[in-house]
């Protein structure tokens, strides 16, 4: 199956990591060296193809800003 790593290893491996075609902007997913869609070559170094790491930090703030809102509710309603 295809299995891109998310975090950790992926900044490691780029042979897996996903990439977008500088040429045609395809993502291929699962780091094949040729382009899906124009059979562009892979460029040695994606310019951060598919920023996970940004995408998962935004849904942590996000998470924490409902855990923020969750306990600001709590202490409304216990504290009246
Ligand atoms: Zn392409």
């Amino acid at each position: 199956m295809c299995q891109a790593p998310i975090s950790g290893a992926a900044a490691l491996d780029l042979d897996l990591a996903p990439w977008v075609c500088p040429q045609c902007t395809y993502v291929n997913e699962c780091g094949p060296e040729k382009c899906g869609a124009c059979e562009g070559p892979r460029p040695e170094q994606p310019p951060t193809p598919v920023d996970y790491t940004s995408a998962i930090a935004s849904i942590q703030t996000e998470v924490e800003q409902h855990d923020l809102c969750r306990s600001l509710a709590r202490a409304i309603v216990e504290y009246g």
